[in-house]
């Protein structure tokens, strides 16, 4: 069978009839998302020697200040560092923090506007997370790309390293869902693939998140729109097309699934906003206030 191709002076796609089948697919694909337990996760590992994590973007030039901070994703900061100090108390110790720090010619200036520069308070590890056990023993990754693989930084020689050590799961979590964190998963997924490795690489939807730029806000700015919802949930189902796993924690038995109350719209000078995540709350430890 056939279909004629309307041709490219006319819109081909009309998603919102075309794909309608898919976004109910993509909704329930979040709905069915399973939930394990942080500790069976290390367990089905056989042991804390046997996996890493890398936190990836938790850094003040998206978090907390310059154009592309944004509330919704210094909302991942309390979740990641429970979660990783969780792992570190259970005995990991493989730990890398990936941190945007670009030098000042790079053509991804071109694309989004200048932000975290190396040495600049941008480029750095949050004030929050300084102190964790987990963030000492951490690799430090500065990166001048979406992705730490294609760098000739010590991220790659790492990942090598721990899985010739016996390194089998390796957690990935932090931002953005649909760039850093997408390149940092998929950079380790083709290694293993193209490498004949098993290495069970894990995004938990819970411990990653993408920003918000509303159609109408970026048209104000003069920037491309970006549904944060709709393009974390894409590329989370990419991820899992490409054989990584996507789960979400457990932090502990009955946790309730909370929805984030809607934010305010961050200012016009500032790329990524909104606070509409359908995440679970996470980052609650067992006796932690913070709930
Ligand atoms: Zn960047």
């Amino acid at each position: 069978m056939t279909t004629k191709h309307p041709g490219p002076e006319s819109n081909p796609f009309g998603f919102a009839k075309t794909s309608r089948a898919f976004l109910s697919y993509l909704d329930g694909f979040m709905d069915a998302l399973v939930h394990r337990d942080r500790d069976t996760l290390i367990a089905e590992a056989g042991g804390p020697a046997s996996v890493a994590a890398i936190a990836v973007d938790l850094v003040g030039g998206f978090c907390h200040a310059g154009p592309l901070a944004s509330d919704r994703v210094a909302a991942l900061i309390a979740s990641v560092g429970s979660a990783f100090s969780h792992a570190y108390a259970r005995g990991v110790r493989h730990f890398a923090i990936l941190r945007d720090a670009h030098d000042p010619g790079t053509p991804e200036f071109d694309t989004f506007p200048p932000h975290c520069l190396a040495s600049s308070d941008e480029s750095q590890l949050v004030p929050e997370l300084l102190g964790q056990l987990w963030v000492n023993a951490a690799l430090d990754v500065p990166k001048n790309s979406l992705g730490a693989w294609v760098d000739d930084g010590p991220f790659r020689p790492w990942v090598t390293d721990i899985v010739a050590r016996g390194v089998t799961t390796i957690v990935v979590a932090g931002d953005c869902t649909d760039l850093c964190v997408f390149h940092t998963a998929m950079g380790i997924r083709l290694w293993a693939s193209a490498t004949n490795r098993n290495v069970r690489i894990i995004v938990p939807a819970n411990l990653v998140d993408t920003y918000d730029l509303p159609v109408d806000l970026a048209a104000t700015i003069g920037a491309m729109p970006h549904d944060g919802n709709l393009l974390h949930a894409t590329f989370l189902y990419h991820l899992r097309l490409n054989g990584i796993e996507v789960i979400r924690v457990r932090y502990r038995a009955g946790m309730r699934r909370v929805r984030h109350p809607a934010g305010r719209i961050a200012p016009a000078t500032r790329w990524r906003s909104g606070h509409t995540s359908t995440q679970e709350t996470g980052g609650v430890e067992e006796g932690d206030s913070r709930q």
